[in-house]
């Protein structure tokens, strides 16, 4: 386990390492007129970098702090989300340590 002298260190600790070199171009796009028809909207609780979020009861996509996970692609029930990599280079860099 990671830590910091005796105290563990948790995932929002680690996540704040992580730095991004912002693609001008969005690597995913989100058709929010399919957004309207899906009740459960998955992406909202499945994103780990709060990417989506629910302003009234539309999604609100940004795609500048993307972890590059694919999970918001695979979990959209209706196929709404619209996504690549970043340009080479682009887009976010881990830090491990
Ligand atoms: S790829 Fe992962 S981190 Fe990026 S928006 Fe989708 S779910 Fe969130």
């Amino acid at each position: 386990m990671t830590s910091i002298g005796d105290k563990p260190l948790r995932v929002d600790d680690l996540l704040q390492r992580n730095v991004w070199d912002v693609d001008h171009r969005p690597h995913i796009t989100v058709d929010t007129e399919k957004c309207r028809l899906c009740e459960a909207k998955p992406c909202i609780t499945t994103c780990p970098a709060g990417c989506y979020i629910l302003a009234g009861n539309k999604v609100v996509f940004s795609y500048e702090g993307c972890l590059e996970c694919g999970a918001c692609r695979l979990i959209c029930p209706y196929n709404a989300v619209k996504w690549s990599y970043p340009l080479s280079g682009k887009g976010v860099q881990y830090r491990f340590s």
